[in-house]
């Protein structure tokens, strides 16, 4: 066994032992030093699931805590994250009504609420399209990440979004009208403009900065592991790689280390990362 001198987590990864490399991914970032990963459940077409229903999204939950699973079997901690990608909604209304595929979301994150409060998850996932729709779909979507943000506040857990490029400040009044901590609705792919808590890809040149004005972010690699597509993300490696990177350049110190990838991590999250 190795003894890692500081953590090393990524925010938000996809592993995919059906389309993608799987556990042997899970092994690289374990092996450039990473220790902890928030993995993310995929949008559930990626997994030939079609649902009809908010509880079919079962089925995709179920895969990701499996997933999590075989993971955790490396000596990697595994902290699961579930929920309705955003995108859905256009997929959904391929074969569905908008009203229809908004209650289909919904109930989808009614379901992955279930698993948080059974403390499988440790958080939610929602968000709205990051490509343009109409305002139809940008009212429906919105009317989605507002019952995430409902059920982040129940659950008293955190809520990672993906949306549009940009700082989202609107959301800032929709977690209040909530009683979701800001500080607890995750931007995922963040820039440091977002007054939300950035989750920055781990290869961001804001990132020392950062450091130095003491502001709490995260790091990820939103690695998809799809074998279809394997130049269309950063690698699994990216956190524990670009961290000690920034190590032996002098750009962050051990303690910095500490700060991003545990004390960030748990107070955004409530868990406890902690080196074994
Ligand atoms: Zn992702």
């Amino acid at each position: 066994m190795r003894s890692p001198k500081f953590p090393v987590t990524d925010d938000h990864i996809h592993i995919d032992p059906v389309n993608g490399r799987g556990v042997e991914a899970a092994k690289d970032f374990y092996r450039a030093g990473g220790t902890h990963i928030f993995l993310i459940s995929k949008p559930s077409w990626s997994l030939k699931i079609h649902p009809s229903t908010g509880v079919d999204y079962t089925h995709v939950f179920d895969e990701t805590l499996r997933v999590a699973e075989l993971v955790a079997e490396t000596g990697i901690i595994v902290f699961p994250v579930l929920g309705v990608h955003p995108a859905e909604i256009t997929r959904l209304t391929e074969r569905m009504p908008l009203a229809d595929a908004v209650a289909v979301m919904k109930g989808g994150i009614d379901c992955a609420a279930c698993y948080v409060q059974e403390g499988k998850a440790v958080a939610l996932k929602s968000g709205r399209p990051h490509y343009p729709v109409t305002p139809e779909y940008l009212e429906a979507s919105n009317d989605v990440l507002m019952h995430a943000l409902e059920c982040a506040a129940e659950c008293g857990c955190a809520l990672q979004i993906h949306a549009e490029t940009g700082p989202c400040i609107d959301i800032v009044d929709m977690a209040r009208q909530t009683g979701v901590p800001v500080e607890r609705v995750v931007k995922h792919y963040g820039s440091p403009e977002t007054p939300l808590h950035p989750s920055l890809i781990a290869k961001h040149e804001g990132i020392p900065d950062l450091v130095k004005c003491g502001r709490p972010f995260t790091m990820e690699s939103d690695y998809m592991d799809e074998n279809d597509r394997p130049g269309a993300v950063i690698g699994p490696k990216s956190v524990p790689r670009y961290t000690n990177q920034l190590l032996s350049s002098g750009k962050i110190t051990v303690e910095d280390c500490f700060r991003i990838h545990g004390e960030t991590i748990n107070k955004v999250y409530g868990v406890m990362v902690i080196l074994s």
